[in-house]
């Protein structure tokens, strides 16, 4: 694993596509974003709008991914005559990391508008009050180098026993489907993992390497010191962009740069993030 910004990793995946011989398929080709992308998505929100908005998020994201993306993991992810995208492609992305979707989205957005990420700030010491420039090519990125970096074993202090005795499980990513799930996208919107998306990170057990879910009635039993424990081997462990903007008041504060740190959970949803939060300067040009 290592460190480096989305500026510099361009159009790579911080995770991709798991080979049998453990490495990684990380390339990825965007085609343009064109007037007949922000058509399909209407047409597709407007033939979802009753499935709450929560699943609105997460279906806008996958389908903009799905109209941008033109080449993936080796393969071609062609539009249809129509210049939409195609169900296949739609089915896919739920199926891929979690954290290869936000990189996705990110990058997209990036490639589109431009790296300018407009920040509204108020300052609790020097009162300034405005807009902040955030570079998303300055977003920190780990970058998992082959399987190895992405799957761990830990052993649970308190072991459990609901089907099987429990001792250990094995600690890897969850996939975008995760945030399908019951409210997963509320917590992911705090910057936040729930018991669910936690569940969904754990895929085999007893160091065996064969693939096991771990089942809601055997999440319920891991010991609360066992949960953070494994809460924080995710987060050291896990690839994917770094989700949240840093930016410094730039008001003055007893005749000096006020400096004080404004630090958020980034607003990626396609409505904020695609739509108002480009610099109004460019927009005025
Ligand atoms: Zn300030």
């Amino acid at each position: 694993m290592y460190q480096t910004t989305l500026g510099e990793l361009g159009n790579k995946l911080p995770i991709g596509l798991l080979q049998d011989d453990g490495s990684l398929l990380k390339d990825f080709d965007l085609r343009p974003y064109k007037g007949h992308t922000d058509r399909a998505i209407s047409k597709w929100q407007s033939q979802n709008s009753d499935n709450g908005p929560g699943h609105l998020v997460v279906g806008t994201t996958t389908k903009l991914i799905s109209l941008c993306v033109s080449h993936i993991h080796g393969h071609a992810t062609p539009l249809t005559t129509q210049n939409d995208s195609s169900p296949d492609t739609l089915a896919k992305i739920y199926s891929w990391p979690f954290m290869d979707v936000m990189y996705l989205n990110l990058y997209i957005r990036r490639q589109v508008l431009g790296p300018d990420f407009l920040v509204p700030v108020g300052c609790p010491q020097c009162g300034f009050k405005g807009n902040m420039c955030f570079d998303l090519d300055s977003i920190p990125v780990w970058v998992a180098e082959s399987g190895e970096d992405l799957f761990q074993w830990y052993d649970l202090r308190d072991h459990i026993k609901v089907k099987e005795t429990i001792r250990s499980v094995r600690v890897g990513y969850s996939l975008w489907s995760t945030i399908a799930k019951p409210g997963v996208i509320e917590q992911a919107a705090q910057g936040t993992h729930g018991l669910t998306a936690l569940q969904e990170c754990l895929t085999a057990v007893n160091r065996e390497e064969t693939q096991r879910v771990i089942l809601p009635d055997e999440i319920d039993e891991f010991s609360k010191y066992d949960l953070v424990k494994i809460e924080q081997l995710t987060a050291k462990t896990m690839a994917g962009p770094k989700m949240q903007t840093v930016v410094y008041c730039p008001g003055d504060h007893k005749g000096d740069t006020c400096n004080f740190p404004f630090v958020n959970p980034m607003d990626w949803t396609y409505d904020h993030f695609f739509g108002m939060s480009f610099p109004q300067g460019d927009m005025m040009s």
